[in-house]
């Protein structure tokens, strides 16, 4: 059966997944049998033996396929570019970000800026580096056991053809080639060419949370007002000095400090700032089993959701979201508490940085 599969890719270049695959999966299953039978070969003749095992691509081959069937056995895998790296879009039917058409997506978006590194996930033979269709500058590395990974729309690839990769190694930048609306890291995995969901096999490392990028943006926004920075140590950070390392419960200190000639205390913890009693009062009800980053942006969307600002911050409408949550949070401006709140303006200007990092095609 032959059904018309769209990848990264607009109308007018449309493409055939069986069609544009098939020179590149013929190309691959020829590479294979030549590769056994020099194998075949050597076993057969002794002296020649010696000679093949020197050629790198054999001994590779040889190693990959002593490696058992689950990439996910494999402890040595490495996050495809920075850890933490917002997604941006997951794999399985989406709204194309450029052509509005309801389209099946198979891989995973990791947003990020341009000229972040790409990572190897795992060790294999580089058996695509350059331009393809709408995946832009790509590349594909065979792990052998008939698994591969994708890397698209790079600004920039370190590798070439028939190289030997390691999992760690840089294997490009990303950037925004190709079918694209910012700068991504579009990232596949394969099973015997067919694309499946990467997410179990990225399990052993950190994925952030499948949050709409609006949200996340608008999360990250209240991070940076609150402790300066939206990245991954603001979680840490205690209200007025100093970090936490246990992440087990709220870590319920109390600080001091003189604020405009005010002397405040707080026992304000975490990215989002969460007093004390806002833990006693969330954690039975969203049943959190910890102080956790996820159990931190939990709590953050309860207060949205209370402050009924969800349906702004999914729309868009940033002002009028900032603004709701303003109770909340007192860097937020709309509110009384007089703690120096950052204007609208300022934040709505690092809200739409974060969105253009998440936003990508
Ligand atoms: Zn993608």
């Amino acid at each position: 059966m032959r059904i018309k599969l769209e990848i990264e890719s607009n109308n007018s270049k449309t493409v055939d997944l069986e069609e544009s695959d098939r020179g590149f999966s013929i190309g691959r299953n020829w590479g294979y049998a030549f590769a056994t039978l020099v194998l075949s070969i050597a076993i057969a003749l002794p002296q020649v033996s010696k000679w093949v095992e020197s050629q790198q691509p054999i001994r590779l081959l040889q190693r990959l396929a002593k490696n058992t069937n689950k990439l996910t056995d494999s402890k040595s895998t490495t996050f495809p570019t920075t850890k933490g790296s917002p997604i941006t879009s997951g794999f399985g039917w989406r709204i194309h970000p450029l052509t509005g058409e309801r389209k099946f997506h198979y891989g995973i978006d990791f947003g990020a800026s341009k000229g972040t590194p790409i990572y190897a996930f795992d060790a294999g033979l580089v058996e695509f580096a350059g331009w393809r269709g709408g995946y832009g500058k790509a590349v594909i590395i065979n792990h052998g056991a008939g698994k591969s990974t994708l890397y698209g729309h790079a600004s920039k690839l370190s590798v070439r053809k028939g190289e030997q990769v390691l999992p760690g190694q840089i294997i490009g930048k990303v950037g925004s080639t190709g079918m694209s609306t910012g700068p991504h890291l579009h990232f596949e995995v394969r099973l015997n060419n067919k694309p499946v969901n990467p997410r179990p096999y990225l399990q052993q490392h950190k994925l952030s949370s499948n949050y709409s990028p609006r949200m996340q943006a608008f999360l990250a926004t209240i991070r940076w007002a609150e402790t300066g920075t939206s990245g991954t140590q603001s979680y840490q950070k205690l209200v007025f000095n100093g970090t936490f390392d246990d992440f087990s419960t709220h870590p319920l200190i109390k600080q001091c400090a003189s604020i405009n000639g005010k002397r405040i205390c707080s026992t304000a913890a975490g990215a989002y700032q969460m007093l004390d009693k806002s833990w006693r009062d969330l954690q039975p009800k969203l049943k959190l089993s910890d102080f956790s980053p996820e159990s931190q942006d939990r709590m953050a969307i309860e207060y949205i959701r209370r402050n009924r600002a969800i349906s702004d911050v999914e729309s868009g409408n940033f002002t009028q979201a900032a603004c709701k949550v303003g109770k909340i949070w007192a860097s937020f401006p709309c509110n009384s508490y007089d703690q120096n709140p950052k204007k609208i303006s300022e934040l709505s200007r690092y809200y739409q940085k974060q969105l253009s990092l998440r936003a990508g095609g």
